[in-house]
């Protein structure tokens, strides 16, 4: 028979597997059994609501055989079991889930880091088989088949007989090397110690046939016995007591669950009885998964009723600006096939619900007390999602978020509070200054910025898309409100300086007026201002849509045709030269000020960190006037 061969990505991922040199083969165990806990769990889910279904709980288990002489070990349940169709295609195939994660470790080269990456699965077994066969019989189907590969070259799948529903895996293990021995995969007790080590919370039994000392009655003799042993305690992590779960044995569990190579950065626990009689086991992640900001990202935790999974993804235990957060809650109030429609409208699920999202915003708070090195590094990577929170739900969660978002700012050019930036703000000062654009570099450089901190005042680097949304949202915080730095509200003069920037604008009204005309409805304004400390000009803004907030809203898919303007302002530096020569060529050369008037504007727009929209007629204007 012909055989058929893997997929291109498949096959250089089977290729590693069969020439690995990862230290910890061991793991392929801990796929195969998981894999057959899944599928056991397929078939329990059906029997739930499908009466053809005749197995009950008990009747699920999972069973490893190692035969030494043969050099075999079986791994076989008594699942949902695959189809011919199914064999070919789950297993011709990787997982669509990690194969993305697989390309960009490829790119580095770095074998070690794609095998812990994410769970290898099935494939995982040639690091330790030279041979696997795969008979399968899907649940209900009067047929079976048997996949069998020996590695990259390619796979068979042809009728085989089996008679009942299930899979059963058959490694035929490797010899051993110099540097590797195998055969302790086929020892009894190599194989009890990687069950506890890695598969013990799993739900079903994993049984095996093992040998038993016994004391014969009445002498000092032993005989042998076969006996099968449970291998696994059942108890999921969440059931044990506190003390018996190590940070390893949690780290291990969520990697192996939650598809994350890293351990996560906080894990919490939390049992409650009374109003919600419920227990929660949660994790933050240590960096955002790779599709977080992607519309194709899931919130939601896994829900169980005494134990036994009933939904992988319950969406409504979790508010969007926690959404980062994975792992389970575990409720004996919840009746064991309740629908998701049901559930939307369960009562118990909403307590349970916000007492999970005070818990999180309780530990968020402590971390950010206790740990703030470790909280920084939570907020780079979730931090947009709690201010995300703030304006998606129009502020119906400020109270909270508020305390927990960062910024960086001009101060030490590191994150603040804005607790700790309300602490430390100036007598004088009623606002809080921020100012918006790419990068730290960039806003530090802006006129306005440079001005404001002149002056001495703290001002806050916003350079999240979100930032500026959420802060409008907030649009106060302890009753200080919140200043663009680069709108026309900012004036840090004194106020005869005012009064007389106030003279200069009434009395220039026709020279600004002609200024405005040239950029023919770039601007909505152009006028004097005294805050610009040793600049010529700056762009601000008038009104609540800023010059950021504009650049972000054009750059959302969607909007290409309507094109949302802000109501920008030229401002020009009274205390610069540049503004007596436009008063003479105002009353002398009309043309060459809108020649200025247009370099000035396309200054403005640069120094604002803008692109111009007609730079060669800039550059032209400019050489102009140096020739
Ligand atoms: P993953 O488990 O991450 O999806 P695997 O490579 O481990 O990736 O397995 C691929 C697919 O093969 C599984 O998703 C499942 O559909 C199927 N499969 C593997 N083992 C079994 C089994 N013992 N019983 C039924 N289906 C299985």
């Amino acid at each position: 028979m012909a055989k058929k061969q893997f997929k291109t990505e498949s096959k250089k991922l089977l290729d590693m597997m069969v020439n690995s040199i990862y230290t910890h083969k061991e793991i392929f165990l801990r796929e195969l059994i998981s894999n057959a806990s899944d599928a056991i769990d397929k078939l329990y889910f059906r029997s739930l609501t499908d009466d053809s279904v005749t197995l009950s709980r008990d009747d699920y288990e999972i069973r490893i055989t190692a035969d030494k002489d043969a050099r075999t070990l079986t791994i076989e349940d008594n699942g949902c079991g695959m189809t011919q169709n199914e064999l070919e295609n789950n297993l011709g195939t990787i997982a669509k889930s990690g194969s993305l994660d697989f390309k960009r470790s490829e790119e580095s080269g770095d074998q070690i880091d794609i095998i812990g990456q994410f769970g290898v699965g099935f494939y995982s077994a040639f690091m330790v088989a030279d041979n696997i066969r795969v008979e399968s019989r899907a649940y209900g189907a009067d047929e079976a088949y048997v996949w069998e590969s020996a590695g990259a070259d390619g796979y068979t799948v042809k009728p085989c007989d089996k008679d009942t529903a299930g899979t059963v895996i058959t490694l035929h293990i490797k010899p051993d090397t110099d540097d590797e021995p195998y055969t302790p995969f086929l020892e009894t007790y190599r194989l009890r110690e990687l069950v506890k080590k890695y598969s013990d919370y799993i739900r079903y039994p994993i049984r095996m046939l093992t040998e038993q000392r016994h004391k014969k009655d009445d002498s000092d003799e032993y005989e042998t016995v076969h006996e099968d042993e449970t291998l696994n305690s059942m108890i999921p992590i969440w059931r044990k007591s506190p003390s018996d779960v190590s940070d390893e044995d949690y780290a291990n569990y969520y990697k192996d669950k939650f598809m994350d190579y890293d351990a996560p950065l906080k894990v919490i626990r939390q049992k409650t009885e009374g109003t919600a009689d419920y227990t929660a086991l949660l994790f933050i992640p240590s960096h955002a998964p790779y599709d977080y900001y992607s519309r194709e990202y899931e919130k939601g935790l896994q829900l169980y009723s005494s134990g036994v999974l009933i939904m992988e993804k319950c969406k409504e235990l979790l508010p969007d600006h926690y959404s980062f957060v994975k792992g389970l809650v575990d409720s004996a109030d919840l009746s064991l096939n309740i629908s998701r429609e049901m559930l939307q409208h369960d009562r118990g699920l909403k307590i349970i619900a916000k007492a999970i999202e005070k818990k999180i915003t309780s530990e968020l708070s402590k971390m950010l007390r206790t740990d703030r090195e470790k909280y920084e590094q939570f907020f780079s990577s979730f931090g947009a999602a709690l201010k995300w929170g703030i304006y998606s739900s129009f502020g119906a969660h400020k109270d909270t978020l508020q305390e927990l978002i960062l910024f960086k700012s001009s101060a030490e050019q590191k994150y603040v509070t804005l607790k700790e930036y309300v602490e430390r703000m100036k007598p004088d000062q009623d606002k809080i200054y921020y100012a918006v654009g790419e990068s730290i570099g960039k806003i530090s450089l802006l006129p306005q910025v440079e001005a404001v901190i002149g002056k001495e005042f703290e001002v806050l680097y916003l350079t999240e898309d979100i930032d500026e949304f959420a802060i409008q949202i907030l649009s106060a915080y302890d009753g200080k409100s919140f200043l663009n730095v680069c709108t026309e509200n900012l004036d840090l003069s004194d106020d005869d300086a005012k009064e007389k920037v106030r003279e200069l604008n009434d009395n220039a009204a026709d020279l600004l007026g002609y200024m405005k005309d040239a950029l023919e409805g770039a601007v909505a304004k152009v006028r004097f201002t005294g805050a610009l400390g040793s600049h010529a000009v700056a762009l601000s803004s008038e009104g609540t849509l800023s010059v950021g907030m504009e650049q972000i809203l054009n750059k959302m898919p969607g909007t290409e045709n309507e094109h949302i303007k802000a109501e920008t302002v030229l401002e020009i530096n009274t205390d610069h030269a540049i503004k007596e020569r436009l008063f003479e060529l105002f009353a002398h050369d009309k043309s060459k000020l809108s020649d200025y008037t247009k370099i000035l504007y396309a200054q403005a727009r640069l120094v604002s960190g803008l692109s111009i929209d007609n730079p060669s007629q800039i550059a032209d204007l400019v050489f102009g006037l140096m020739v």
